[in-house]
């Protein structure tokens, strides 16, 4: 497929865009009903249903009954650990297989020209990328987000906070079910900043932002305290009342959604004819900026409320800059005072 049809590649190789992100169209006025449809869509189709049937496989096939999770017992968390990195081994595996070690697409709707893989650096173990991120991703983040999952289903099967029925609650479910991304941009948002204040940057975010030109192992590949706090977003449904299947279906959004951010191609070629939107763009650009888009793909567009959105433009790159410089400013004339 020919990507210069929906973008522009510069000097070094490296492929943008033609449109800019957008946040949301409820949040334009007028808002036009035909981009509210096809938002909807992308908003379902296809990563959201996806999360929803492995949610739904999860509780089927996976999850014991309540009574087993009654008790702790490390067999049946070991069992959804055993799960949950299998499953993101061979999601994210296939990825990282058919577009970066295959590279079966080339470097068509790359963001990054160059492979992860091409450029060993001192600041991953071992010196690689991938390795780094996959220790990283396997041995820290996945027994973070099943220790989560454990604690979260313990509580429900034993009756410590409301546990709603789809036959009592169906409309609020599904309202719950629909919000539940929103949920996890609002917590992502709110975390992210956080940890990118400088102390907590230093000894706690810097590890995820090794990866500069991230591939799909990055996107677990977190210090223990960012994982923790970026799956503890499946504790909001013990604080409202919920469902435990919704509460599945927001950790996948966390879990298996913190693919997407991090494909580092805007389209993955399928077919010779169809292609599946990664909606990468947004966090690629903070992987390389590092101080623009906090959140998601502007849901809930924190980001451009607090004047941190950047959307792709020469507008957009200009108002970073500015406002970058004013920090730079901000942090000279304190040192000079302090001086
Ligand atoms: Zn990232
Ligand atoms: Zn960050």
């Amino acid at each position: 497929m020919d990507d210069l049809q929906f973008g522009t590649r510069d000097k070094r190789g490296d492929w943008a865009p033609k449109d800019v992100l957008e946040v949301a169209p409820f949040w334009y006025w007028p808002m036009s009903i035909g981009k509210l449809l096809r938002w909807l869509v992308g908003y379902v189709w296809p990563w959201n249903a996806f999360h929803m049937a492995t949610a739904l496989a999860y509780w089927y096939y996976i999850v014991p009954d309540a009574e087993t999770m009654k008790t702790f017992a490390w067999g049946w968390a070991l069992w959804l650990y055993v799960v949950n990195a299998a499953a993101i081994f061979v999601m994210y595996g296939a990825i990282e297989l058919f577009w970066y070690v295959k590279r079966r697409q080339g470097t068509r709707f790359k963001y990054n020209a160059k492979f992860p893989a091409d450029n060993p650096s001192d600041v991953f173990w071992f010196k690689s990328q991938n390795i780094d991120n996959f220790l990283r991703s396997f041995f820290i983040s996945i027994p973070l987000w099943t220790a989560i999952e454990v604690v979260m289903l313990w509580c429900f099967a034993n009756g410590f906070v409301p546990w709603l029925t789809w036959a009592d609650n169906p409309y609020y479910l599904v309202l719950l079910v629909f919000i539940a991304p929103m949920i996890h941009e609002v917590h992502f948002f709110c975390i992210h900043r956080l940890i990118h204040t400088p102390f907590l940057y230093k000894w706690v975010h810097s590890v995820h932002h090794n990866s500069i030109n991230p591939s799909p192992w990055s996107s677990l590949s977190m210090h223990p305290v960012e994982g923790f706090a970026y799956h503890a977003v499946a504790l909001w449904h013990l604080v409202i009342p919920s469902n435990p299947i919704v509460a599945l279906f927001q950790l996948h959004v966390a879990g298996f959604g913190a693919v997407n951010g991090h494909i580092g191609f805007d389209k993955l070629e399928l077919t010779e004819a169809s292609t599946l939107d990664s909606h990468a763009y947004a966090h690629y650009l903070h992987h390389k900026y590092f101080e623009v888009n906090y959140g998601g793909d502007g849901t809930i567009p924190l980001d451009r409320w607090f004047g941190y959105w950047h959307d792709g433009s020469k507008e957009g790159e200009a108002r970073m800059n500015e406002r970058f410089r004013r920090k730079r400013e901000r942090m000279n004339r304190k040192s000079a005072e302090s001086a």
